[in-house]
C-alpha cells in the first residue's frame, strides 16, 4: 500500500487538508484533552493508519487501557513505522513519537507500559485513523464486538 518514501508537504499543504484539530495537534504537536478523543476506549479491532499519511502505525492487538484517557499501546506495527525524538519542552525530558513517513505528531513513549515491551505509546485519537478488520472502517464501533 505504501512505498516507505518520505512524504514532504508544507505546512500550507497540510493545513488545506486537515481539519483544525487534527492539523493543530499532527503538525503543531499538540495534544488532545484526555478521554476526549474517538479511540481511548475503542476496542474495535483493526490497524490504526497515521491520519495524515495512511502508513499502518499500531494494531489494535498491542491496544490496552492505560486509564490515561489517550489510546496506549505496547508497541508500533513496526520498530520503522514510527520516529522517536527527545522532546525538552513543558521542562520535561520525553519522548516524542511521530511517523516515520511525514512527520505527523503522535504523541509520545513512556516506560512505564506492560509486558512484553515494557513501553507505553500514548498516543492522540486525532492522530490516528482506524481500519477495522471486519472492514467496517470508521464508526463501526457499535456493533463491532463480535469475533476477537
Ligand atoms: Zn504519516
Amino acid at each position: 500500500m505504501t512505498d516507505g518514501s518520505k512524504i514532504a508537504k508544507s505546512d500550507a499543504q497540510w493545513q488545506a487538508e486537515l481539519d483544525d484539530e487534527t492539523y493543530r495537534i499532527t503538525r503543531q504537536h499538540g495534544t488532545e484533552r484526555p478521554f476526549t478523543g474517538r479511540y481511548h476506549d475503542s476496542k474495535t479491532p483493526g490497524t490504526y493508519l497515521c491520519v495524515c499519511c495512511g502508513t499502518p502505525l499500531f494494531s489494535s492487538q498491542t491496544k490496552y487501557d492505560s486509564g490515561s484517557g489517550w489510546p496506549s499501546f505496547y508497541q508500533p506495527v513496526a520498530g520503522e513505522a514510527v520516529a522517536e525524538i527527545r522532546d525538552m519542552s513543558l521542562g520535561m525530558v520525553r519522548t516524542e513519537v511521530l511517523c516515520a513517513r511525514c512527520d505527523a505528531h503522535l504523541g509520545h513513549v513512556f516506560e512505564d507500559g506492560p509486558a512484553p515491551t515494557g513501553l507505553r505509546y500514548c498516543i492522540n485519537s486525532a492522530s490516528l485513523t482506524l481500519a477495522a478488520a471486519d472492514g467496517q472502517g470508521e464508526g463501526g464501533q457499535g456493533e463491532g464486538e463480535r469475533g476477537a
